[in-house]
């Protein structure tokens, strides 16, 4: 028996969202991650974090309203 001759196993990724390692094959439709879930966790982060950018000159640098002298 030649040892070299089995077939790889499917390799393995860490996931980009949790770090769960999971099997990057077709058997798993969300790879490179481990769910569905953490699919969409990665691209919700992205997402915001573009609205963030866009956001940001509209950011009150001091974060709040100067108080009203009555
Ligand atoms: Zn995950």
């Amino acid at each position: 028996m030649h040892p070299d001759d089995t077939p790889a196993p499917a390799p393995r990724v860490r996931c980009p969202s949790c770090g769960t390692e999971t099997v990057f094959a077709p058997a798993n439709p969300w790879r490179p991650f481990c769910s569905e879930r953490c699919r969409q966790i990665d691209l919700g982060a992205w997402a915001s974090e573009q609205f963030r950018i866009e956001a940001a000159p509209n950011a009150d640098p001091d974060g709040h309203e100067p108080p009203e002298s009555a």
